[in-house]
């Protein structure tokens, strides 16, 4: 039995472990919290730092193949022991360009994929430089994630909310809508790719808020969409499973904004709402299986379960058995013990071939389902 290993044991790699219970893989998780939600679905949890190269590198040596649910892993590990014939997914090369934003972005300009402009910047002092240049959006190059390495500055004066870390300086784009793409590669260059999702964000919070897929578009603009993202992966070389996170714009402009190199938050519906979902996609990457069909088989909508605002402690859900009530929807509980605000604790998947009904069901699982602490 193929050996396999997950970095990292957050909700992703859960749900990765719940897709490899129907294949030939005997699956082993890393993560330093021994409560973490996939800590308890592998055969084989062990603790360690995935971002220390001993551990890393003494998790892998004995697998066969490795997989990634978060990018802040140890990337030299990778490379030692994709040297020694580990096959890793994705490449560590590919994981390289992509961890940090700076060279994220000069891989979009060398590959000509369209990509909002913008300059690198070595610290505060050099975006203060670049006042002219505003509004735009400050990213810092490594260590961000979920909104936090992200400050959108409008005026010279909040210029002072950057951060003083290399970084990027994006021009401010005027979204119309969000989009991600995933796409799937497997060893022998093979591509499935699902249809793209609409993803509605907290501006509050600066979290996916609800998404519904497919997404609604004018053909000319899927096809842009297509384009790019298979560009994307093409040039990145590397088998696995990706999500291309695009800005489209009223004026029907596509920019890509970033690449995830993993199972992404954005396909989570797949499970439901797609004959394979993208975890089982992996999986058949990974093990050198023919890639899965990635047509839908309804649309579907999700609703992020985030921990309510003012509660900290023991996670309880309130609303539960509302929600479960209702037809075709699909709730998923990360078995997080402790919840916080705005940390995410689930999410409900909603399938129905009415859109409306999507958009509707949405909303009342936003207002009927809350996590909060006893
Ligand atoms: P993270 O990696 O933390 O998710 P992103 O780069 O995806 O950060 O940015 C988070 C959000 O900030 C995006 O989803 C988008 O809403 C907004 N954003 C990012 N870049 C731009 C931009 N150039 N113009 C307008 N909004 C942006």
């Amino acid at each position: 039995m193929v050996k396999a290993g997950i970095l990292g044991g957050g909700q992703l790699g859960r749900m990765l472990l719940q897709a490899a219970a129907n294949y030939p893989v005997e699956t082993y998780v890393m993560e330093d919290d021994e409560e973490s939600p996939a800590a308890h679905l592998c055969h084989h949890f062990i603790k360690g730092d995935i971002r220390n190269f001993d551990d890393v590198y003494q998790f892998g040596k004995n697998l066969q193949a490795l997989t990634i649910e978060i990018e802040s892993v140890n990337e030299e590990a990778l490379e030692r022991l994709e040297a020694e014939g580990v096959k890793i997914f994705p490449k560590p090369a590919a994981l390289r360009t992509i961890k940090n934003k700076i060279l994220q972005k000069q891989f979009y300009t060398e590959h000509s994929i369209p990509t909002a402009e913008y300059f690198v910047t070595a610290d505060l002092a050099a975006v203060r430089s670049r006042a002219d240049f505003l509004p735009a959006v400050h990213k810092i190059g490594t260590g961000g994630y979920d909104g936090r390495g992200v400050q959108i500055l409008r005026t010279p004066a909040e210029i002072e909310k950057g951060f003083d870390a290399p970084g990027v300086l994006e021009k401010l784009v005027n979204i119309d809508k969000e989009i991600a793409q995933i796409i799937a590669v497997n060893e022998r260059g093979e591509i499935a790719i699902y249809p793209p999702v609409d993803m509605v964000f907290d501006s509050r919070l600066n979290l996916l808020d609800y998404q519904i897929s497919p997404a609604d578009l004018p053909q000319n603009i899927l096809w842009k969409i297509e384009a790019i993202s298979l560009r994307v992966v093409k040039e990145l070389k590397s088998p696995g499973i990706f999500a291309v996170e695009m800005f489209v714009t009223r004026q029907g402009e596509v920019f890509v904004n970033e690449t995830a190199p993993r199972v992404h938050n954005s396909g989570h519906h797949t499970i439901e709402a797609n004959y394979s979902s993208q975890f089982d996609m992996l999986w058949r990457v990974i093990l050198g299986y023919p890639l899965g069909n990635t047509e839908v088989i309804l649309p579907g909508a999700i609703v992020n379960l985030l921990g309510s605002e003012g509660c900290e402690g023991e996670a309880h859900y309130e609303g539960l058995d509302e929600v479960l009530q209702m037809d075709n929807v699909f709730v998923h509980i990360y078995g997080k013990k402790e919840t916080k605000a705005g940390r995410k604790m689930g999410h409900v998947t909603i399938i129905s071939r009415e859109k409306q009904d999507l958009v509707h069901k949405a909303h009342k699982i936003r207002n009927t389902l809350k996590v909060v602490s006893k």
